[in-house]
């Protein structure tokens, strides 16, 4: 099996060729992080332009580089939803005219099932069913993975999600954007334990999240001039690990038998989430797993993957008229937690 991944939901465009034994041929990302850091956030409108700009010489690109002519991929997969509109119509309408010109078939992959799919990109012996903690820049969730296209949403944020709590953190310290990175930097040089932050829903029974409460604290603890920023990146850091430790704990505690604990999104690339999980998965007597580095934030080998096993495992081609989703959650069954949207 060979599928050609497209991504552009966010602010990275990128195009991948995965192989049905998880190689991945070529790859290519574009971040424009240079594009919206003066707004200290990403502009939709900046993002559409810069996506459609981009992505048909970076697929053109990957193709070259692996040395496959589209006609010998077996299938286009492009993210569908959830994300910027704007960006996700430029992939996906991409993904739909390459699909029709090479009479392939088109997969429309939820920006989350790749996100949820890509440890398994990495680690083949990672089986169904896992537990899986997705911390990203826009959704905070605890998910049991059951197979392709089967998700059981167990919780979710009822206000920010993990990574917007660390971008608007960063945002709050002045250390630009996106923050995550920032934060896990500038939290090496200081005190974990300086800065008294709250634990937000610690404790409580169910096992949703938040974080808003956490980073209005930290813009308070800022702003008394009181704590040094690399104090105040630590303690924030450790306090949001508090939580999401114990929210999973609390998860695992009542979810069905899994094989692992794995954690996915752009805060997986977090060392100090990594380290805490893995030592909560050796509690559960569960083996951990995480994405490599560069598969926890957006990519387009994920995407990829994902159609990988769609194909596999017999999924329907989508139609060349679905539409592109700014809001579709892996789980439509899932209680929404209170307040909470999505
Ligand atoms: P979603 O997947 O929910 O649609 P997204 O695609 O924008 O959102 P990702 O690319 O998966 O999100 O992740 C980006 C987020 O991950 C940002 O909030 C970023 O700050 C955060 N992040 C990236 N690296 C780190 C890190 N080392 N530590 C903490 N957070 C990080
Ligand atoms: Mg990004
Ligand atoms: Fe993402």
């Amino acid at each position: 099996t060979l599928v050609l991944g497209i991504e552009s939901s966010c602010d990275e465009t990128a195009a991948a060729l995965v192989m049905g034994d998880r190689r991945i041929l070529a790859q290519a990302i574009a971040s424009q992080e240079e594009e919206h850091a003066p707004y200290g956030g990403v502009v939709p409108e900046i993002a559409a332009r810069a996506h459609a700009e981009r992505l048909t010489p970076l697929i053109d690109k990957v193709l070259r580089e692996a040395d496959v002519p589209l006609a010998d991929c077996d299938a286009i997969a492009a993210t569908a939803g959830p994300g910027l509109i704007g960006g996700v119509m430029v992939g996906l309408v991409t993904a739909k005219a390459l699909a029709m010109a090479s009479a392939k078939p088109l997969y429309a992959v939820n920006h989350l099932e790749g996100h949820a799919l890509s440890p398994r990109l990495a680690d083949a012996s990672l089986r169904y069913p896992y537990a899986l903690l997705l911390v990203s820049g826009g959704h905070c969730q605890i998910l049991r993975v059951e197979g392709v296209g089967k998700y059981q949403r167990l919780a979710t944020t009822i206000d920010d999600a993990l990574g917007e709590a660390f971008d608007k953190s960063a945002k709050i310290m002045g250390l630009g954007y996106p923050g995550g990175p920032a934060v896990e930097k500038l939290a090496l040089e200081g005190n974990p334990k300086a800065v008294p932050l709250p634990r937000p829903l610690k404790g409580s029974k169910e096992p949703h999240f938040s974080f808003a409460g956490l980073k209005s604290a930290v813009l308070r603890a800022h702003e008394t001039g009181e704590f040094s920023r690399a104090d105040l990146a630590a303690s924030f850091q450790q306090a949001a690990l508090d939580c999401i430790l114990d929210r999973t704990r609390k998860a695992l505690e009542t979810m069905d038998e899994v094989s692992a604990l794995v954690v996915a999104g752009g805060v997986a690339a977090n060392q100090t989430v990594r380290g805490g999980l893995e030592t909560l998965a050796g509690e559960f007597g569960l083996p951990f797993a995480a994405p490599p580095l560069p598969l926890c934030t957006d990519n387009a080998a994920m995407i990829a993957w994902a159609g990988v096993e769609r194909l596999e495992a017999g999924f329907d081609a989508d139609p060349l008229d679905l539409k592109a989703r700014p809001r579709w959650p892996l789980d439509p069954d899932a209680e929404p937690a209170r307040g909470a949207g999505v």
